[in-house]
């Protein structure tokens, strides 16, 4: 511990993150007197993401404050805007926003990419795929992609309204390992720290409590939509998808190098890494959508840690779109594995028993070289083994 009450070993989930989900807030970004972006200090946020990067890091930047940077250009009234006001004020600030992105990263030569998301984009699982992919693309194409949610066009009722939440969710559909929430606050107090100057900080959360949802009410800023209650959503959804998340002041410059000086911020730790959680959660599916049938050399392969290709598969039984979870069966009809398709029965068919290298041709699309990605894939041990696709 430092004289901050803060265990300096946490930044370390900072540091030795692979991929990581940074999200800036309105109020932060956005200075609350004139209505414009706070350049300087946003470049040095910049500059700490840069240095991410150069250490080899992945980083996704989420970024609020087109509602508040609109407002100003179109002279909306102070207080509560009307959704065709919001959305209007959105369509005009985000040009903004992704102009200032775009100047401060190329800088430094790196490409940006703006994703706008609905909440459908996030909630429904061919969207979710969808979007996932062109995520992991333009990371592997080492562009940096600047994500805010698309309020222009989302209805009051199917929208987040809150950039914490939809930066959780991007953290787990991208299986980041680390997510911070750059702040108006440091983090986590027991009791809210404007009414009680003696609230305790809490530094590291392993477990959202009811104690620690307790603690959540209270600290609402003005700018921002989100308080401490959406970033304990935000919480809940980043570590159950095995991400650590972080809760941290921006109000300085470099508030990332901050933390991973030590400085005061509230860490939620996960219990597993992404690829398990997201294996644990293959595994557990209730009903898979059907089965697909491999030969004794992909059982081979698989159990050696291989994806499944589809020269390997043998049969489709029962019906499943691309991102089902289906069972694998081995020759004689025993559950080896489940694991989340990339094709449907129909395509799964066509280029059952193919090489990859044919699967263009044969389907007039280019999908995934696997039929199962390994990622995406698990084996089922021993006892828990159990026949299906035979009556
Ligand atoms: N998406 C909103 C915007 O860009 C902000 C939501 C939030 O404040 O979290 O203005």
């Amino acid at each position: 511990m430092n004289s901050t009450g803060v265990d300096r070993s946490d930044s370390r989930l900072l540091l030795d993150a692979r991929r990581i989900v940074v999200k800036v807030g309105s109020a932060l970004l956005v200075d609350s007197a004139t209505g414009r972006i706070n350049r300087n200090w946003l470049q040095t946020v910049v500059q700490d993401l840069i240095q991410l990067r150069k250490r080899g890091q992945e980083v996704v930047l989420v970024s609020s404050g087109a509602i508040a940077l609109g407002r100003r250009h179109l002279s909306l009234p102070a207080g509560l805007l009307r959704l065709e006001e919001s959305q209007a004020a959105a369509a005009v600030g985000q040009i903004a926003l992704a102009h200032t992105y775009k100047e401060l990263l190329e800088s430094a030569q790196i490409t940006v990419a703006q994703v706008l998301l609905t909440l459908g984009d996030t909630e429904q699982r061919r969207r979710y795929l969808n979007a996932r992919a062109t995520l992991n693309a333009l990371l592997a194409l080492g562009a940096l992609p600047v994500i805010n949610e698309n309020d222009t066009v989302a209805t009051a009722e199917i929208r987040y309204g809150d950039n914490d939440r939809l930066a959780a969710r991007v953290a787990q559909m991208v299986s980041a390992d680390c997510l911070v929430l750059l702040s108006d606050v440091d983090g986590l107090f027991a009791a809210d720290p404007a009414r009680d100057a003696n609230a305790a900080f809490i530094a590291r959360v392993d477990e959202i409590t009811p104690a620690i949802e307790a603690m959540a009410g209270g600290s609402v800023s003005n700018v921002g939509s989100g308080g401490m209650v959406t970033k304990l959503l935000a919480a809940k959804i980043a570590v159950s998808a095995g991400c650590a998340m972080c809760i941290a002041s921006g109000h300085h410059e470099h508030p990332l190098a901050r933390i991973e000086n030590g400085e005061r911020s509230t860490w939620f730790l996960p219990r597993a890494t992404p690829i398990a959680a997201r294996k644990q959660w293959i595994a557990g599916t209730l009903r898979p959508a059907g089965a697909i049938t491999v030969d004794a050399g992909a059982v081979q392969a698989l159990r050696a840690g291989k994806s499944l290709l589809p020269a390997g598969v043998v049969g489709a039984i029962g019906r499943f779109e691309r991102g089902d979870t289906v069972s694998i069966l081995s020759p004689d009809g025993v559950e080896i594995g489940r694991g989340i398709i990339a094709y449907s029965d129909v395509d799964a068919t066509r280029i059952l028993g193919k090489r990859s290298s044919e699967i263009a041709a044969l389907l007039g699309f280019r999908g995934r070289d696997e039929m199962v990605h390994r990622d995406d894939l698990v084996l089922t041990h021993g006892a828990a083994a159990a026949r299906v696709g035979r009556a």
